[in-house]
């Protein structure tokens, strides 16, 4: 019998995290302030501690786990790597398909991987209260959670549109301690000059964010957290990934096709960045980045420097980005609606170091189905986008042949989903392109620094 769960002991959780950073060909382009000349640590002091800034500036290709970290992985990793043999024999490929499962942890995502360190962090700092923003309510039930466990205070800025959908998320965060505000709110400038400009407004992720930095910036016992997009979070997420080598080393199998979902970045380069760096030294592996047509920052975004927040509170990175000032379509995969994109990732994919492709609402549905009834695990529809993009690399397999072994990584469950699959069920979603003029009429409001 071929093994379906390929399982690690908990002495096995990685002791360190992986640091892409090291084995890029180019240093990773820097920050850059308002005067467009690079942000030093000492501008951020006031919404990350220091050991944060220390990861996010770092170039060292390995950073130690703190124990206490890795005590708290321990609740629900190493998560398992699992042979997803019916659903090969569905879609009769020839390919192995395997998949990373992330929905294991206590907030049911990859999210927590991050939280973890960032409140441990915060807490060694002398922190009190952490303020972040939440899309589809992961972040936010994750840095809820992590919260908990080191005995800070959570205050989660929460896009109006799933504040509206996803009611379990919010009671979910306030289970672990958190407030929860429907975003935007008139408790910052920046929400009420959103609320001024669209008093109807769904909010979106970029209004959150500037919330969320306004209120870390306004208080010194407050700190900032993010849930994706910058190094540090993308580093925290490695733990994915190294343990899926781990996992692989095992059986003694290599993936020819590492996929992901990506929104702003950070469970694609959790699972693909250890996999780089074989790539690195000369592995044939190919990393790809799934992402949805109604917001295609990859596939057809401008590579250029951007805010990272809708108001310009945040520096300037060099990503793909849709504009600052993106208010995306509702669609149901609310974690992969940011306007921007991780700068690691943006660099690697510019050069040509890893893939992206943009799939459509529907076709990623039907794959989730799919998954479901064949695997039993209900996927986030944010995860659905990395099936989508594995089940048509699996028929290409079929069409030529090829018993290539696939890799995508299961970001998180579905469970608080369930009103999305309904509305799948019912007929009532519908795929969209985000239009070309949006894009070009994007360009002009961008910042005006030289890239
Ligand atoms: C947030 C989220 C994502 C997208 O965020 P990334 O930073 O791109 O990983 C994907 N899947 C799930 C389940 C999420 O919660």
């Amino acid at each position: 019998m071929t093994a379906t769960r390929i399982l690690l002991d908990e002495s096995e959780i990685p002791t360190h995290w992986y640091n892409v950073v090291a084995d890029m060909p180019n240093p990773p382009a820097p920050p850059l302030g308002p005067d467009g000349q690079p942000v030093g640590p000492d501008k951020m002091l006031a919404i990350f501690p220091m050991a944060l800034l220390e990861q996010e500036m770092s170039a060292e290709r390995w950073i130690p786990i703190p124990d206490k970290v890795r005590e708290i992985y321990g609740m629900w990793r190493p998560s398992p790597l699992c042979r997803a043999k019916r659903l090969e024999e569905v879609l009769g490929t020839p390919a192995k398909i395997y998949y990373k499962y992330e929905g294991v942890s206590p907030a049911g995502s990859h999210k927590p991987n991050t939280a973890v360190p960032q409140a441990y962090y915060n807490q060694l700092a002398g922190i009190k209260r952490i303020s972040t923003e939440t899309g589809a309510g992961q972040w936010g039930s994750s840095m809820a959670f992590a919260g908990q466990m080191f005995g800070l205070e959570v205050r989660v800025f929460m896009v109006k549109v799933s504040y509206d959908q996803k009611p379990f998320r919010r009671s979910m965060m306030q289970t672990w301690g958190a407030e929860v505000f429907a975003s935007p709110t008139t408790m910052t400038q920046a929400g009420r000059d959103a609320l001024a400009r669209d008093p109807n407004t769904p909010g979106s992720l970029g209004i959150a964010i500037s919330e969320a930095v306004e209120e870390a910036a306004s208080r010194a016992d407050t700190n900032y957290a993010l849930g994706s997009v910058l190094n540090h979070v993308c580093m925290h997420q490695t733990i994915v990934g190294l343990e899926a080598k781990k996992q692989f080393e095992k059986i003694g199998e290599y993936p020819d096709v590492v996929i992901a979902c990506c929104g702003g970045g950070s469970n694609f380069s959790g699972l693909a960045f250890p996999f780089l760096a074989d790539k690195a030294a000369g592995k044939n592996v190919r990393l790809v980045a799934a992402e949805p047509t109604s917001c295609p920052t990859l596939t057809r975004g401008h590579y250029a420097y951007d805010f990272g927040d809708a108001s310009g509170y945040t520096p300037l990175m060099l990503m793909y980005t849709l504009g600052h000032d993106f208010v995306p379509p509702g669609i149901h995969a609310g974690g992969l609606r940011y306007h921007g994109d991780s700068p690691l990732v943006s660099q690697l994919l510019k050069e040509g170091l890893i893939e992206a492709v943009a799939v459509p609402q529907l076709a990623t549905f039907e794959a989730g189905v799919m998954f479901a009834r064949a695997e039993g695990i209900i996927p986030a529809p944010e995860s659905n986008h990395a099936i989508r993009a594995c089940i048509d690399e699996a028929l290409a397999c079929r069409a030529s042949g090829e018993p290539k072994t696939l890799l995508f990584n299961l970001s998180g469950h579905g469970h608080f989903d369930m009103a999305s699959y309904d509305r799948y069920f019912a007929g009532e979603l519908e795929d969209f392109e985000y239009p070309e003029h949006e894009i070009e009429a994007a360009l002009p409001r961008l910042p005006k620094v030289a890239a």
